[in-house]
């Protein structure tokens, strides 16, 4: 996901950033198995990548991977990004009041939507060295890890919009594709 619309682009080589018409962006993910040894490669890549790009979060299908697996750039933290990992993410509370805000994604560059979300969730997950962790997150937090979440779902931000939203797109979309 994209906080805004300036994306500076990569000084490093990270992997490469998979976008839409690609079907790696449909498939649901697997859980990462306890110990995966190439599990630090991968959060490691992704951070390059998502870094690179001014993003707040990636998820692994976003880079080509099949695995369970989300990084965020906490915007709690002021100034002073704060790293999450999220192996194996689980949306367990969601708000039942919903928030709409404007979502942007590395892997639709340019366009960006206003949608609805569940305004607060708690999500349980392993973090980096396999511990359960869970948060609560609340306004933009909360848009990311759903966000996220969904990608690991194979689910992307247009498959909120009702269908003549997502008509009035079908241009932008396909060019999208088509790039
Ligand atoms: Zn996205």
């Amino acid at each position: 996901m994209t906080n805004a619309a300036s994306a500076t682009p990569g000084t490093s080589a990270p992997p490469c950033l998979v976008r839409w018409g690609d079907q790696a962006l449909r498939r649901r993910c697997r859980a990462v198995a306890p110990g995966d040894p190439e599990l630090m490669a991968l959060v490691a890549g992704m951070w390059r990548l998502m870094l690179g790009r001014n993003g707040v979060g990636l998820a692994a299908p976003q880079v080509g991977d099949g695995r369970r697996v989300i990084v965020i750039r906490d915007p709690r933290r002021g100034g002073r990004p704060e790293r999450l990992v999220l192996v194996n993410p689980v949306i367990e509370q969601r708000d039942p009041v919903r928030q709409s805000r404007e979502e942007g994604c590395l892997s639709f560059p340019g366009l960006y939507l206003r949608l609805a979300r569940p305004r607060a969730i708690v999500v349980g997950y392993e973090d980096g060295a396999g511990q359960p962790q869970r948060f609560a997150a609340e306004g933009f937090l909360a848009c990311i890890v759903q966000h996220e979440v969904d990608h690991l779902d194979g689910v992307v931000f247009i498959d909120h919009l009702s269908a003549w939203r997502r008509r009035l797109l079908w241009w932008r979309l396909w060019r999208l594709a088509a790039r």
